[in-house]
């Protein structure tokens, strides 16, 4: 479950389901919502001055 961010009521009950590393569908999202998290695809991928590095190193950078 994922909590969608394309508006104000910010419906936390979305299903994304991955395939390969890409978002494949959306369940839950109305269609704006859905566009919204596929916009988001690109992000997926944890990088710290654009270069790809694995989830702790990001989160830790972030801090
Ligand atoms: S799913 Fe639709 S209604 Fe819900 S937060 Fe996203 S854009 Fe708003």
């Amino acid at each position: 479950m994922v909590t969608c961010t394309g508006c104000a009521l910010l419906c936390e009950d979305i299903d994304v389901v991955f395939e390969n590393g890409r978002i494949k569908e959306t369940k839950n999202a109305c269609r704006r919502g859905a566009a919204r998290i596929r916009g988001c695809r690109n992000r997926l991928t944890p990088s710290v001055n654009k270069k790809e590095t694995d989830i702790d190193t990001a989160i830790k950078k972030a801090a």
